[in-house]
């Protein structure tokens, strides 16, 4: 019998239990997936658009890995703090860091802790219910807010404080955001990329919903895009993304609110009297190397509200090696340390899609099946054991299915859960 404990129950730890289970089968292995958070699933369930519930739909998948008697969900229980590293590699034979990159980049740029100016991981983490971030209260009683970062999650946060509230129904965002941006005040929305639009990184099904939005317009400059035969060299999906941009800029946006794509755009600052009010912000231009290079010509867009959305990173962890520069754990093809392994955004970092942490999974399965033998370690009975001791309240998988119920069943009319925002109100709803 192999005993592996996997930390973090987001896609890339589950993928990792499912190959594990295929690989050994229920007899020969046993496996942990222990969670901070007493909800699993990670980024599905915290970071996936709330308006995007087909995509959650994997969650199903995840499911049937859980209550597959080999594996176990031990929720509530955070790695580092409830349980270190070291003590669950004396415990189980082999260890996967399963983690993801919670953290936002830093913007790094002078006024970037003003109040107003938030990453995307909060943001999103807000609108999604993540318990971190249900405090947030980010400021949308001004007019302008600006998006910083080219890529698919600032197409998710402009889109989401572009919608009128009937077009969050089916959606899961929690209460507290959809009260909150329906009060909002946020008439403009600047999405701000250092490069073009050529260099976009958004998929044409995301970009395309912005051309389809109920009181909202984008607006793209017709002088920012290359000429038209330049596309012929882009791969498909890019030139599909770049000639819904062609179709923005060739209608001027007629709807009370407006995304406004400002390309070629570096923010050099966010200023205002104690609180953002505006960015200041350098022309670029397209370098030799395609990097941006600045013109030193500078203006700037109001915005009360500056949301990052520049990429993550993974937090340090007491125990393991840790590189500052890169915000994630260095490893060889998945291997950080004997019997220690890593999958997804932790090792990875944080890019590519759901499916992309899958591979991950499978390829670390092998690795523990052909280097760790099983060697009468303690398992899931040891760490029970060190919890109990510690007065921990780990979450059982069938807890989280109680969790789960009562969020449906205080779902708004069409919606498909009421997600609890605080860890208080999630194990409250386990003792029914
Ligand atoms: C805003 C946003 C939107 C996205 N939308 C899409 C989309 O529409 N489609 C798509 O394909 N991909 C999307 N992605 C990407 C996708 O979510 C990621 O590829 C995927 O979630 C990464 O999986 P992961 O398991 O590495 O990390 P995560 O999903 O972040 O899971 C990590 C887990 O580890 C837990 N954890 C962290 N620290 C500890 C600790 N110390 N102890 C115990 N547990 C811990 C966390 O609670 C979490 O459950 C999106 C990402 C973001 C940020």
């Amino acid at each position: 019998m192999r005993h592996v404990a996997i930390i973090g129950s987001g896609p890339a730890g589950f993928y990792s239990a499912e190959a594990l289970e295929k690989a050994l089968g229920g007899d020969a292995v046993r496996i942990d997936l222990i969670d901070r958070l007493p909800v699993p699933y990670g980024l599905i369930r915290s970071g996936v658009a709330p308006d995007h519930q087909p995509i959650k739909a994997v969650s199903r998948r995840y499911e049937k890995v859980a209550l597959n008697d080999a594996a176990r969900f031990v929720g509530n229980v955070a790695v580092g703090t409830d349980v270190a590293i070291d003590e669950l590699l004396q415990l189980y034979d082999a260890v996967i860091l399963a983690t993801g990159a919670p953290a936002d980049r830093p913007l790094g740029i002078p006024g970037a802790d003003l109040p107003g100016v938030i990453g995307s991981a909060a943001f999103v983490g807000w609108y999604n219910g993540h318990p971190d971030f249900a405090a947030l209260d980010p400021p949308l009683a001004g007019g302008a807010a600006a998006v910083i970062g080219n890529g698919t999650v600032a197409l998710d946060v402009a889109r989401i404080l572009a919608k009128v509230p009937a077009e969050f129904a089916g959606s899961d965002i929690a209460a507290h955001a959809f009260a909150a941006l329906g009060n909002s005040a946020v008439r403009r929305i600047t999405i701000l990329g250092r490069r073009g639009p050529h260099q976009i990184q958004m998929t044409p099904k995301e970009l395309g919903e912005l051309g389809h939005l109920a009181g909202a317009a984008p607006e793209v400059e017709a002088g920012d895009l290359p000429p038209p035969e330049a596309d012929a060299a882009l791969e498909p999906g890019q030139r599909k993304s770049v000639a819904l941009l062609r179709e923005f800029a060739a209608a001027p946006p007629d709807k009370p609110k407006t995304i406004a794509f400002d390309f070629f755009a570096r923010p050099v600052a966010v200023e205002g009297d104690g609180r953002a009010e505006r960015l200041r912000v350098e022309r670029t231009r397209l370098g030799p190397e395609g990097a941006a290079a600045g013109t030193g010509e500078f203006y700037t867009v109001p915005a009360e509200l500056v949301i990052s959305c520049i990429g993550y990173r993974s937090p340090p962890i007491a125990g393991l090696p840790y590189d500052e520069g890169a915000g994630r754990f260095p490893n060889q093809a998945g291997r950080i340390a004997d019997r220690l392994y890593g999958v997804g955004w932790a090792t990875r970092g944080p890019t590519g899609t759901i499916g992309t942490n899958r591979p991950d999974g499978f390829a670390v399965a092998e690795r523990i099946v052909a280097e760790v033998p099983g060697g009468g370690r303690a398992g899931g009975a040891g760490l029970d054991a060190l919890l109990a001791e510690r007065g921990a309240r780990p979450v059982s998988f069938t807890d989280w299915q109680r969790i789960e119920t009562a969020e449906t069943g205080r779902a708004r009319p069409g919606a498909p859960r009421e997600k609890f925002a605080s860890l208080a109100e999630m194990l409250r709803a386990i003792e029914g």
